[in-house]
């Protein structure tokens, strides 16, 4: 019998409200249940709030590198327990081991480079226009904030929200995907035995309405959400509405370009790496690769082979390349877009198919898919699949692939394959996304980076780096006047007297 699991409230495992739950299973093997989690809604956070209002003070006026201590101690413990938490994850989500160890480890990553943040969270000191005054900006905490994560990253995302917010000084609601609670409540585990104060990182599970309780609680004053366009869109208008803070980081539909001077083998691994790896459920998943017509065939032909090959099972087993897709809404959302690119004329390479036999049985497997002779029109070229499909486009030339790529609704990620630095340089600035990789996959950000995209990716945020600090923190200007006397900014204007 799978456990019962709960919410964290106040340093507390605690009972749902409503006393309902929802089960967790594993989507390469549907019969096992890894636990049941609560189903929360209102009252749940409220009585979350309630605990990080209370503990706000304290951990406000907490020495940021003391936190910083906390974070780096969360880090280590993670380092001690990748492997458990890799092996959950896996079992949990579905995505092969070996990426699972990657997930954990962006956490680790983002938990050293926070915890060194403690000792810098840099304000800037100026000039001042008036004699004897001395300015400078300061970081402010935002206060009590609201976390909500999607499945396909479960312990790499909340790190990229969870830590920047607790170095800034706010104390914190955390709802993880309904998909990956586990994950979820492993990672706040971790940050308790790391030495986190009650109350200051509260988690509760929970689906869409737990995460429509968090949006529209009048006393939270931060909304950072991953997940999807959808989703985000109308958090972001029901924030707009009561003017509180929003960062959204949302949907993709990331480009390669492969010119015909690349290294041609090196664009093949990105490619169906970048298309087929952590099963194309990455928002930086490349599903669309436009290459140079002079070299379409070969590169057709050597992606469609690799993509025959990928070995396709449970992440678990050795040799295994490509894990199951999360669930079966998702599994039957997949085929439905493969359906619409047949109909509406694609051409199918190979894949196209839910994976049926004993090694897929009780599991969500689909087979890795390309398309050919796809339009700018067609479903499948405009929009994201989160699957692994991706589509292989001709161009005559590099003004046509990036013309091409621009014109997505989407602006996450993008690549261009090019032994010319002149080609290159190009791409780096008309490429509209949030991030282009030269001669690299669509996928591999790293943490110290700023994170994020353009258009409907996301609202103008980006996460881990310097830039998360901008999302959970408030800036102050300063102004210290030790003239002795009233000065007038833009008033007293000579400065001789
Ligand atoms: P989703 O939007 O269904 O769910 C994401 C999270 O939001 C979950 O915790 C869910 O419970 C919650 N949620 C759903 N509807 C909500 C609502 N109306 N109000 C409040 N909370 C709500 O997305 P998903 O299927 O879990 O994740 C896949 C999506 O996430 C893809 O579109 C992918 O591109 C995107 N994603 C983006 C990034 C990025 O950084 N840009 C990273 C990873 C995933």
């Amino acid at each position: 019998m799978a456990k019962v699991r709960l919410n964290f409230i106040e340093g507390k495992w605690v009972g749902p409200a409503g006393k309902k739950y929802f089960e967790d299973r594993n989507p390469a093997y549907w019969k096992e249940l890894l636990g049941s989690f609560p189903e929360s809604g209102p009252e749940d956070v409220e009585k979350a709030v309630s605990a990080a209002e209370k503990a706000y003070e304290s951990w406000r006026l907490l020495p940021p590198p003391k936190r910083g201590e906390i974070i780096l101690k969360a880090g280590l413990l993670l380092q001690d327990q990748k492997e458990e938490l890799a092996r959950l994850m896996t079992r949990e989500m579905g995505k092969v081991l070996k990426e699972a160890r990657g997930d954990v480890q962006e956490a680790i990553d983002m938990a050293f480079y926070t915890a060194g943040e403690g000792r810098r969270l840099f304000g800037k000191t100026t000039t001042s226009e008036l004699k004897n005054k001395f300015a400078m900006s300061v970081r402010m905490p935002v206060g009590v904030c609201g976390l909500i994560t999607p499945w396909n990253f479960p312990v790499a995302i909340p790190s990229w929200k969870i830590f920047p917010a607790l170095i800034c000084g706010n104390t914190l609601i955390f709802k993880p995907a309904e998909d990956t609670p586990a994950c979820g409540a492993k990672f706040v585990e971790i940050l308790q035995e790391a030495g986190l104060p009650a109350g200051v990182l509260n988690l509760i599970h929970g689906g869409a309405d737990a995460g429509q309780a968090l949006v529209n609680h009048p006393r939270i004053r931060l909304i950072s959400f991953t997940g999807s366009c959808e989703a985000g869109r109308m958090i972001a208008a029901q924030t707009g509405r009561a003017l509180k803070r929003c960062s959204l980081e949302m949907g993709g539909k990331n480009a390669q370009i492969v010119m015909a001077d690349a290294d041609l083998d090196l664009a093949i691994e990105g490619a169906v790496w970048g298309a087929f790896g952590t099963t194309g459920q990455r928002c930086t998943a490349a599903s669309r690769i436009y290459i140079e017509r002079k070299i379409f065939e070969t590169f057709r032909r050597a992606v469609v082979e690799r993509a025959r090959k990928i070995k396709v099972g449970n992440g678990f087993k050795s040799g295994i390349e490509m894990g199951p897709v999360i669930n079966e809404t998702q599994l039957k959302r997949v085929d439905s877009y493969v359906r619409s690119g047949i109909e509406e004329g694609a051409r199918l390479e190979c894949g196209g198919r839910i994976l049926k036999g004993a090694a897929f049985k009780n599991g969500f497997f689909y087979a890795p898919t390309v398309f050919t002779r796809v339009s700018p029109k067609m479903k499948i070229i405009r929009e994201e699949i989160f699957g692994p499909v991706t589509c292989l486009i001709p161009v005559k030339s590099l003004e046509e692939a990036i013309r091409e790529v621009n014109r997505s609704a989407y602006g996450l990620s993008s690549s261009i394959y090019s032994r010319d630095v002149n080609r290159a340089m190009r791409a780096i600035r008309d490429i509209e996304a949030g991030i282009t990789y030269i001669n690299g996959p669509t996928i591999g950000a790293e943490v110290h980076l700023p994170f994020g995209g353009v258009k409907n990716t996301g609202n103008g945020h980006r996460e881990a780096g310097e830039t998360a600090l901008d999302i959970f923190s408030e800036w102050k200007s300063v102004f210290i006047d030790y003239s002795g006397k009233l000065q007038k900014a833009q008033i007293d204007v000579d400065g001789m007297k």
